[in-house]
């Protein structure tokens, strides 16, 4: 699942907080959770325990990723949708 998308369009900030996402702000990327839509199947967890950790508060750290692009890819993983990434700045709509 395309992470920066809803629905094949490229996603807002605002959309997102809007839809029930929480932020986890990353100097670089940040990422959004919807815990109601989460199917708790891990597979963020296995990606990258260094950013996914349960039962930490708080459970994501973004900047804990081992580059932008592995953390793109563990949130493309994630089959329901529940993690999304936004960039910052000018590299905003990429990816
Ligand atoms: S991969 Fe997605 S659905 Fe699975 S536990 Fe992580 S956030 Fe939830």
């Amino acid at each position: 699942m395309e992470g920066n998308q809803i629905n094949g369009q490229v996603v807002t900030e605002d959309e997102l907080l809007a839809l029930g996402y929480r932020k986890y702000y990353g100097e670089e990327l940040d990422i959004f959770y919807h815990q109601a839509i989460c199917a708790h199947v891990g597979n963020c967890v296995r990606g990258d325990s260094a950013v996914f950790e349960v039962g930490r508060k708080p459970w994501i750290i973004a900047d804990n990723g081992q580059s932008t692009a592995h953390s793109i890819e563990v949130i493309a993983s994630c089959p329901s949708g529940a993690l999304k990434w936004r960039r910052h700045e000018n590299t905003e709509e990429a990816g």
